[in-house]
């Protein structure tokens, strides 16, 4: 922070002396008796105990949950239904300076589902080891966790008389976990988005099992691609050229080699998995059905594979649509491909839907600051190896950044025996109080600031 000079900005005079004068008030005000932590968890354990899994979510137990901790928290909070059944719950923490562009904190509010019988205790049990201090359930890394620990950091904060500067918003949206259509995707494009003039995101991210935290600034864009061949049916005993069968397998042999050469890049530690064009077959459709099975004598006349290949926001898209027009389908081979799905690398200015991790983006040196200031250690910052709900975030240039406080943990999200330990949660809900303090403190750019002086 600078010191403001001369008397006739008294305005900002005002502005750079107070902030810090009322945290030291607020730090001179005795907290209200610190919870202790078996009830915090058990906040968390009833969230998780929440059924709201694909493709069935419980979602209006899950908005009654949310709402009644906002109401707890003397938040006001509103209950946005831009599709029949998925409500979105948005929670507003009101700023002293509305003005300013606001902090938006966003979770999803739904989980994958999950083989019950393959775990050890009951998905939505949230059962607790007293021995290890591991919590299980499904949502407990993705992402029940983040969205409940943004809540005991607002409450954290508002126990020790802080204000927030910035106004900070609180979404628990549905239904990321199958694209988010019906959910975020509907909620940028509101009025009441624009409303928000929302300066910066912070959403999931991944955990880490080292003992240092994981941020994401991008993500892989989901290309999922069906090859199709067709060629000549003919016996089953015939050697002849450009069957259909002869025609995927080159193709589906030429995809192999790319990919291969793409995982040897990870394997060699030249680069990350989130850096590379990852490529896998998750279909072969061909054959001539028979009430047994399939003919064993004839060879058919289609044939084809679905591909899910994921795009890195710095891979050149032309060049790998060149590929797949001229070595993976060609017309030549009589084959032809279709997208399922492919969503752009770009944002809607046509640049990579990245979130600077520079000194261009202030939001990400504040991140880093309130990190090291809550004792925490963030790695280097990466791409999102799949796709989450920050995508429609970039896609319209907003910044975003990925972050789910999980250190020391193994990545078990959509896994059997999902868990969290209890003292990584908690310690994340102190990671927040810092990031959301820093966050909602922040005056203005220091660009910003100098181009008002001159005026
Ligand atoms: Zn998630």
């Amino acid at each position: 922070m600078r010191f403001s000079r001369g008397k006739q900005d008294g305005y900002y005079h005002y502005r750079h002396y107070s902030l810090p004068l009322l945290f030291t008030l607020a730090l001179a005000i005795p907290a209200t008796a610190a919870e202790d932590a078996s009830t915090i968890l058990s906040r968390f354990q009833q969230y998780l105990q929440i059924n709201t899994a694909q493709p069935h979510p419980n979602y209006y137990e899950a908005a009654q949950f949310i709402t009644s901790q906002a109401n707890s928290l003397s938040l006001p909070s509103q209950t946005l239904e831009f599709v029949e059944g998925k409500p979105l719950i948005l929670i507003k923490w009101q700023g002293k300076d509305p003005t300013l562009p606001s902090i938006l904190l966003n979770s999803h509010t739904d989980v994958v589902p999950s083989e019950h019988h393959k775990w050890t205790h009951p998905p939505f049990s949230a059962h607790l080891d007293s021995t290890t201090g591991n919590i299980f359930a499904r949502g407990s890394q993705d992402m029940k966790c983040v969205g409940l620990q943004y809540l005991e950091a607002i409450r954290k904060l508002k126990d020790s008389g802080f204000r927030p500067l910035r106004t900070v918003y609180l979404s628990f949206v549905p239904d990321e976990e199958i694209g988010g259509a019906d959910g975020v995707a509907k909620f940028v494009d509101s009025d009441a988005f624009a409303d928000m003039n929302v300066g910066i995101v912070l959403d999931e991210g991944l955990a880490s099992p080292a003992d240092h935290y994981r941020a994401f600034y991008g993500e892989r864009s989901p290309w999922w691609l069906v090859v199709k061949a067709v060629g000549a049916p003919g016996h089953g005993s015939k050697l002849y050229d450009n069957t259909a069968m002869e025609n995927l397998l080159k193709s589906i042999e030429s995809i192999r080699r790319f990919r291969a050469a793409q995982f040897d890049l990870v394997k060699a530690g030249l680069k990350a998995q989130g850096e590379v064009i990852s490529v896998n077959m998750v279909f072969l459709k061909a054959g001539t059905p028979s009430p047994s099975g399939f003919v064993m004598n004839m060879q058919p006349s289609e044939a084809q594979a679905g591909f899910d290949i994921r795009v890195p926001p710095n891979a050149d898209p032309a060049s790998l649509e060149r590929r797949i027009a001229d070595e993976w389908a060609p017309a030549s081979r009589n084959m032809t491909f279709e997208f399922k799905h492919k969503v752009s690398v770009n944002d809607k200015f046509g640049r990579p839907a990245v979130t600077a991790v520079d000194s261009s983006n202030i939001w990400w040196a504040l991140l880093e600051e309130a990190i090291i200031k809550a004792n925490a250690r963030l790695g280097k910052p990466e791409i999102f190896p799949a796709s989450t709900d920050s995508r429609h975030f970039r896609e319209r240039g907003l910044p975003a950044i990925g972050f789910s406080p999980m250190a020391n943990t193994p990545i078990l999200l959509h896994d059997h025996n999902e868990f969290l330990n209890k003292d990584e949660y908690l310690k994340g809900i102190d990671v927040y109080e810092s990031i959301i303090k820093t966050y909602a403190s922040y005056i203005q750019h220091p660009r910003d600031d100098a181009s008002r002086e001159e005026l």
